[in-house]
This record gives structure tokens, sequence and C-alpha cells, in this order.
């Protein structure tokens, strides 16, 4: 039945381009979870829940916290939460995330909203992460476009390809973290906090 489900809202994304986490990289994703014993979770960018409701269905005590911006998007998501009763597990907010300021403290942040805003939201919500916490950063290689910015003439792609390579230098110089690049899904990052 879930799986059923699943199915429909990655075939929903696919033909809206809407851009949910590719499957090997949301499988990962979920492995990790399961594996570290992750509890509480914070998403930055909910989409319409795709990930969000993956992450919860991991296990029966996860928490999901999540933020969308587009109205749109956010009350498709606020649909499938219901759908798939994980109302309890999943709290969605509607706002930009740079505006959100929350006080409690997460195992896992999920970072996977604009791609040229990531070093703000690194910075942004750090202070909710648990001590030992990680921050999870999605589309590190945009396509493959970070590796190889020649497969586009767009200027605005091209900026932000500058972006996320900067992003990826903060993460590899920031002192504070150990952070891990997996080639899977649309390059996946796993930062570790050290203290
Ligand atoms: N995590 C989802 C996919 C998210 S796509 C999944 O894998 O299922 C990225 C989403 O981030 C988009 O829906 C976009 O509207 C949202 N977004 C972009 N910038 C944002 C911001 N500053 N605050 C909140 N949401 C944002
Ligand atoms: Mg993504």
């Amino acid at each position: 039945m879930v799986h059923l489900r699943l199915e429909k809202l990655e075939k929903y994304a696919q033909e809206n381009n809407v851009p949910i986490m590719q499957k090997d990289g949301i499988e990962f994703l979920a492995n990790y979870i399961k594996e570290n014993n992750i509890k509480n979770i914070l998403e930055i960018g909910s989409a319409i829940g795709y990930s969000a409701i993956k992450m919860a269905l991991v296990d029966n005590d996860i928490k999901v916290t999540t933020i969308e911006r587009d109205i749109d998007r956010y009350n498709l998501a606020v649909k499938n939460i219901n759908d798939f009763n994980l109302t309890e597990k999943i709290n969605i907010i509607n706002a930009d995330a740079l505006e959100v300021e929350l006080n409690d403290k997460y195992d896992l942040i999920f970072i996977d909203a604009a791609k040229s805003q990531y070093i703000k939201f690194f910075e942004k919500f750090e202070k909710n992460l648990k001590t030992n916490g990680v921050i999870v950063s999605d589309n590190l290689s945009f396509h493959g476009l970070v590796e190889d910015e020649t497969k586009t003439n767009n200027r605005n792609t091209k900026q932000l390809v500058r972006k996320i390579r900067k992003y990826i230098e903060y993460l590899k110089e920031n002192p504070n973290y150990k952070t891990t690049f997996y080639e899977l899904g649309d390059g996946v990052a796993i930062s570790i906090k050290l203290n």
C-alpha cells in the first residue's frame, strides 16, 4: 500500500517537474537515518512532502519538521502527509526558511531548498543542530554541471553552479564539521558536527 502511494508521488513529481530527491539518494538517506538512530529531523525545502514522508516512515518514533515557501507545493504536501496518516510525525511550515526562527535541536538537518542559499541555510540552522548531529546537503552535483559547467550556456545556471562550488569549498574548509561527499542521487554530502 505505502509502496503504491509513494510511486504515485514519484510519478506526480516527474510529470510536474518537482525536483524530489532521486531514488538512490533518498534510499541512502533513509538508511543513514535508520543506522544512526536519528529521531529528530529538520528539512529545508519540502516540495510536495516526498522526502519528509520517506524519512518519517523509517521508524515509528521519528519526527520531521519541514519548511516550504511555495504555497501550492505546501498545500500539496499537507494533503500528501494527511494521506499517509503522518500528521503526528511531520510538522510542515509554510514560510521562507530564512525567516523562520526555531528553538528545537535536531539530530539531522536536511538542506534541499534554493541551491544559491545553501551557506545561508547552513549558518542559520547550525545552532539548531545537536552535538554530533549531521547536516545533509542535496544536489551538490546539480545534474553533473558542478563537475562540468560547459554542459550549459545558461547564465543563471552557470551562476548557480558557481554558488554550489563555493558551498562545497565552504564545507571542505569548515573546521567544525567533517564532510563526506557521496556521488549518488544528484550529489549528497553529510557533514558531521565535531563537537
Ligand atoms: N526535499 C524535497 C524536494 C525539495 S525541492 C524532496 O526531495 O521531496 C526544493 C523546494 O525548496 C522547492 O519546493 C522550493 O519551493 C523550496 N524552497 C526554495 N527556497 C526556499 C526557502 N528559502 N524556504 C523554504 N522553501 C524553499
Ligand atoms: Mg534535492
